[in-house]
């Protein structure tokens, strides 16, 4: 079992974006995983490559540790449906005090699928961006959840499952600052210009924080995470 390894849960955003610059600062090792879970907008599963191509293009002391990318198809999300990322159905309040973005039980899904991928690549250490700052309820993305899936995963697979989460406790102004941290301007740069945030998948909107539709709530929040970080 290799400890100088990482897998990043990597989706193209921002947030995940973050992630991956968090792991290869750490880590002498680090591959990405992705998911096709029938996104509604492709513009996620292109944003990867294309931010994975500028980091390995823009920030030559990580691209030599910047191993293999995974995408793995994850289609039950789909067929199980009911969610606005899946089906076509409006961002809003849903009855059950949820946005109607949720998608039930993906972020479990994900986790369990990366610790496998991670047990046949031999990485125990997975890096992922979930956040019960700006977590807009989903309780898939609290620090319990997180540390519960990591227990039974650990257990699942009877070998360590470390699942790191470095942007758990921060709120998005902080994410802008962690890249800042991590890469200085060129990373703040990259991630407004290479990454995809927005539940439309919006490319062609343009915005001093990066591209959107702007009025979707992952536009808003990553909008005024923004206006926080360079204001402050
Ligand atoms: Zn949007």
């Amino acid at each position: 079992m290799k400890t100088d390894a990482a897998l990043v849960l990597f989706s193209g955003g921002q947030d995940s974006t973050t992630c991956l610059a968090w792991a290869l600062a750490r880590f002498e090792r680090v591959e990405t995983v992705g998911f096709d879970y029938g996104q509604r907008h492709r513009a996620e599963l292109e944003a990867r490559l294309r931010v994975l191509g500028a980091v390995r293009q823009k920030f030559p002391q990580w691209a030599g540790k910047l191993g293999e990318d995974h995408l793995l198809s994850l289609d039950l999300l789909k067929q199980i449906g009911g969610s606005a990322l899946t089906d076509a159905a409006k961002i809003e309040m849903g009855k059950d005090g949820l946005p109607t973005s949720f998608v039930p039980g993906r972020n479990v899904l994900f986790l369990a699928a990366a610790a496998a991928l991670g047990y046949r690549r031999g990485i125990a250490d997975l890096v992922g961006g979930m956040c019960e700052t700006d977590y807009s309820g989903y309780p898939d993305c609290r620090q319990e959840t997180v540390t519960a899936t990591a227990e039974a995963l650990t257990l699942a697979l009877a070998r360590r499952v470390t699942i790191h989460t470095p942007l758990m406790h921060i709120d998005k102004a902080a994410t802008w600052k962690l890249a800042e941290d991590l890469g200085g301007q060129p990373l703040v740069d990259l991630i407004r210009e290479e990454t995809v945030t927005c539940y439309e998948g919006d490319r062609t909107h343009r915005h001093d924080w990066g591209t959107g539709c702007g009025e979707c709530p992952a536009c808003e929040l990553r909008a005024k995470g923004y206006k926080k970080y360079v204001g402050a």
